[in-house]
């Protein structure tokens, strides 16, 4: 039997404020110990009141713009009722049936094909606190209890696991591009629940879904709809399909789905309005602020890059995944070629950084201190493998090339009196060599160069090298 899969994704972004969503305490508590960025209002005390805040709200409108959502003038907020040990107040306040927006989409890229997916809402809501299991008992830590979170919901309008991928990863390039959300998975700040369901292909209704919760990275997202996918494909064909939607987890050591219990129906949190808090009601002034100052967004980088400066796809995505690294690309781009700057803030420093541990952007060198470096190679003054050696140097210290090249030595044998002179020691030195270029081997005079270089310790420049041997031989 063809089956088709359908996925759908809910996204739980962390919104980077520098405060928690109803109260002041600090939003950055990564390595802050248990317990201390914590008050009365996130810890649920009796009598505590939220305030909501604004940074949050217009964070989250600037991206659910940008996810191409409508904004109602209108929203409100609600309890969601449910009871665990790293929720103090008994519920989450979320919203329900008035969010902060709705009907969007995002345009993203499978195989070089454009495939849009909807976007249901994307909502406010607060995050709770933080168990640690340790055997006979359970620790609590309250540092992450009412951070602001963005709910994004999508439309079930994905095909594949890897199609899901590819949404989460431009979902995270967009928030970043927004800058409302750091979505660093390691620190939990972008969480992803994958519904999944198959169905005979070509049938339009939807069957009953499982639910997979709480998935930390992109690897595992897809790792987990593939096993969901295995298991759900048996049942269609021993011809008895999945019946009630459940919820599963991942057990991210063993990598595993793990059946976690039946899926909590809208029923079961008995959401109402949260009365501590009024209703939003935005202006169309300020969300049309938002939309003007939203920055350029993935997608239209993408298609400035590849239109504008004709670089090949995967290295567009690479840039793309971090946007402080595409800055760096093109400020350098622009001042030399598109094609120096790849070479040399992609390739080359991919050498350095597997050493050094350190990005580019983060480093001593500078734009412009690789800039200089670049046009030092398209003068004649330095060789490209010398260069090596320069930005290596410059990685480890304050230097700028000029510095370096002096202090070493390093510049470019363009003395021709001086180059000939080696060229004529290495041809006499090298009699079977020009034997063999005579006799039509023209590897033999690439050695020949390659002797030169040798002898001068990679400074001389190839291209009087080049002419030089060939006047002779
Ligand atoms: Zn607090
Ligand atoms: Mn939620």
């Amino acid at each position: 039997m063809e089956l088709e899969i359908i996925i759908g994704l809910e996204i739980h972004a962390q919104i980077n404020t520098q405060t928690k969503l109803w109260c002041r305490c600090s939003n950055d508590d990564f390595d802050l110990e248990p317990n201390t960025a914590v008050c009365p209002v996130c810890m649920g005390f009796p009598g505590q009141l939220p305030v909501m805040n604004k940074e949050a709200v217009r964070k989250g409108v600037q991206t659910a713009l940008a996810l191409n959502c409508k904004i109602p003038s209108f929203c409100k907020f609600d309890r969601k009722n449910y009871f665990y040990p790293d929720l103090p107040l008994g519920y989450q306040i979320s919203q329900y049936d008035k969010p902060l927006s709705l009907n969007g989409k995002v345009v993203i890229n499978v195989d070089g094909k454009e495939k849009k997916i909807g976007i249901t809402r994307v909502h406010l809501e607060n995050d709770a606190g933080k168990l640690t299991h340790e055997g006979e008992y359970s620790l609590v830590d309250f540092n992450r209890s009412g951070t602001p979170l963005m709910e994004i919901v999508t439309e079930p309008d994905m095909r594949s696991p890897k199609e899901a991928r590819i949404f989460a990863g431009e979902l995270q390039r967009i928030v970043r591009a927004v800058n409302s959300s750091e979505a660093d998975m390691y620190k939990g700040q972008m969480r992803f629940d994958a519904s999944i369901s198959l169905r005979p292909q070509g049938e339009k209704k939807l069957y009953s879904r499982t639910e997979i919760k709480n998935l930390n990275s992109f690897r595992s997202l897809e790792m987990a709809l593939n096993q969901e996918i295995e298991r759900q494909r048996k049942l269609w064909e021993e011809g008895k399909p999945q019946e009630k939607e459940i919820t599963m987890g991942w057990l991210a050591d063993q990598q595993k789905l793990k059946f976690m219990r039946e899926k909590e129906g809208a029923d079961d949190y008995r959401y109402f309005p949260e009365p501590d808090l009024p209703p939003l009601e935005l202006e169309e002034a300020f969300v049309q602020k938002l939309q003007n100052e939203l920055p350029e967004l993935p997608g239209a980088m993408r298609k400035r890059l590849l239109d504008e400066y004709q670089i090949p796809e995967e290295r567009v995505e690479l840039l793309l995944s971090d946007l402080r690294l595409m800055k760096y690309f093109e400020a350098t781009a622009k001042e030399t070629s598109a094609k120096d700057a790849l070479r040399w803030v992609l390739s080359e420093w991919g050498e350095v950084e597997k050493n050094l541990e350190i990005k580019i952007y983060d480093s001593s060198v500078s734009t412009e201190k690789l800039t200089e470096m670049i046009r030092m190679i398209s003068e004649g003054k330095i060789s490209g493998k010398i260069a090596k050696e320069i930005l290596n140097d410059m990685a480890h210290t304050e230097k700028r090339a000029g510095e370096i090249v002096e202090e070493k030595g390093f510049a470019q044998v363009s003395d021709a009196g001086e180059l000939e002179k080696i060229c004529k020691e290495i041809v006499d030195a090298n009699p079977q060599a020009i034997e063999d270029f005579k006799n039509g081997k023209e590897r033999a005079f690439g050695a020949l160069v390659g002797q030169v270089m040798k002898k001068t310790n990679g400074q001389a420049n190839p291209e009087m090298v080049n002419e030089i041997l060939r006047g002779i031989v």
